[in-house]
């Protein structure tokens, strides 16, 4: 190991806190390092929340893929025009509600496209509905951009839109649409999503308002090491005003099916070593955030396992459905069992527990 690295590796441990430059460093490492900075921060995920691997019995509902961003790396946006263009009808939402009830879950999640014709009331009513219907659930719902564009539609605050979709039943919301906060990434990555400024601005915003969000990096497409390092410099600044994150969701990059592949700005995805150096630096820079998920959607459940070895601690959701993952390529992104979680856990000589949205321990 370099000088530099195992200096700048032992006071972290210590508890000193990393600049952008030393994790842009970091996640650049090479060789032996990886395995180096992997054991720093699982020696500060021990520290910080010892041996439990937490997931949320959860299922997405994915209730139109129409939107109007069309980002470059989604492969499950689609114009109205598409000819798999869909959007559930309320029965139809009743029927994965029915299922997410014998499921058991205790989070539904819409994950759906920015459709251009909805407003404020168009969401509420879909929040107010599924509330309705299982109220026990916590609707973790919303993006920032998904926040801002219902604004703009009907002409009013954000703080509006906050305040009403909390009344119609919304628990937490979706830190996503961050992809990587920085403007000159998003300009060729989410041309259409808010800037960096703004998506800031709605999550404090939300966050102030009480209401919890997590957070996301979507890591592995055009962005530098130093824009992935920026990111985490944005979350961490955040997190210490308002401590409204629950956890940071690192979402590798799936380049199937995608129009940045498709017009040639990128031939691949992240690299196992960036998904490890990815986990684990996040643990080590962002020194205020209690959880590193392993999004085994998007990696598979044996790198999973090697990410709960490189600083995380948690597996996320059960899911049963996440089309987005999968029409961007993913072999195995609808179902991830708790058994199987828990072959993993026990094979690492960790203890699973199931959690709710914002981590309270449920058995
Ligand atoms: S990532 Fe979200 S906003 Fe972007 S195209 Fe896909 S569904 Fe639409």
């Amino acid at each position: 190991m370099s000088q530099p690295v195992r200096q700048l590796l032992d006071d972290v441990i210590g508890g000193a806190r990393m600049t952008e430059e030393e994790a842009a460093m970091l996640l650049r490492a090479r060789g032996p390092e990886v395995w180096d900075i992997a054991r720093a921060a699982d020696m500060v995920r021990e520290e910080k929340v010892g041996k439990i691997v937490t997931y949320v019995r959860n299922q997405n509902l994915h209730l139109t893929n129409i939107c109007k961003n069309l980002c470059g790396f989604c492969g499950f946006g689609v114009p109205p025009s598409a000819k798999e263009a869909y959007l559930f009808t309320k029965e139809e939402i009743e029927a994965e509600v029915k299922k997410a009830r014998e499921r058991q879950v205790s989070e539904l999640c819409f994950l759906s496209g920015v459709h251009p014709d909805f407003d404020t009331d168009r969401y509420v009513e879909f929040i107010a509905f599924v509330h309705d219907l299982m109220p026990e659930a916590d609707l973790h719902t919303m993006s920032p951009d998904e926040v801002a564009w219902a604004a703009k539609q009907s002409g009013i605050s954000t703080q509006e839109v906050l305040e009403r979709m909390v009344a119609a039943g919304l628990g937490t919301l979706q830190g996503t649409a961050a992809e990587i906060l920085v403007d000159d990434v998003r300009t060729t990555i989410c041309p259409a999503k808010v800037p960096t400024a703004e998506w800031v601005r709605i999550i404090k915003e939300a966050h102030r308002m009480g209401i919890k969000s997590t957070s996301t990096i979507m890591y592995g497409s055009v962005e530098t090491e130093r824009d992935r390092a920026e990111h985490f410099g944005v979350l961490r600044s955040i997190q210490d005003e308002t401590g409204g994150f629950t956890e940071l969701v690192p979402l590798s990059y799936l380049h199937e099916g995608t129009a940045l592949h498709r017009r040639g700005l990128v031939t691949r995805g992240a690299t196992g070593r960036e998904d490890i150096l990815l986990f684990a630096v996040s643990r080590l820079f962002l020194d205020n955030f209690d959880n590193i998920q392993i999004s085994w959607g998007k990696i598979g459940a044996r790198m999973a396992s090697l990410g709960m070895l490189a600083g995380g601690n948690d597996f996320g959701g059960t899911m049963y459905v996440d089309e987005v993952s999968t029409d961007a390529g993913a072999e195995a992104a609808d179902y991830f069992d708790p058994a199987a979680m828990k072959e993993i856990t026990d094979d690492l000589g960790r203890v699973l527990k199931r959690r709710s949205t914002v981590y309270e321990i449920l058995d």
